[in-house]
C-alpha cells in the first residue's frame, strides 16, 4: 500500500511511530521518517495511525483518516 505524510503538516506527535514502528518512525526529536510503500500487512496498524494523528497529515491508499472510524461509530449507535 501506498502512503504520503504531509511533513509540513506533521509536528512530531509520534503516534504513528507508536502505532505503526515498522511503517514509521521519529528521527531525532522532530522530523519523521517513513515507508512510503508500506507491506500490506501493515494495513490495519497504518489505519489506526491515520486515525491518530492529531494533524491528519497522513494519507493512504483506500484509507481516509475521518474513514473507517466514524462509520464503525455510526453502525454502532444505529444498531440497537
Ligand atoms: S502522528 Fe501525525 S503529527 Fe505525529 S509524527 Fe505521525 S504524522 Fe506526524
Amino acid at each position: 500500500m501506498r502512503l504520503v505524510v504531509d511533513l509540513n503538516k506533521c509536528q512530531g506527535y509520534a503516534q504513528c511511530a507508536f502505532l505503526a514502528p515498522d511503517v514509521f518512525a521519529m528521527h531525532g526529536e522532530e522530523s519523521l521518517v517513513y515507508n512510503p510503500r508500506a507491506e500490506e500487512e501493515q494495513r490495519e496498524r497504518v489505519a489506526r495511525a491515520v486515525a491518530a494523528c492529531p494533524v491528519q497529515a497522513i494519507t493512504a491508499d483506500g484509507l481516509d483518516g475521518a474513514g473507517e472510524s466514524a462509520a464503525s461509530g455510526r453502525e454502532a449507535s444505529d444498531a440497537r
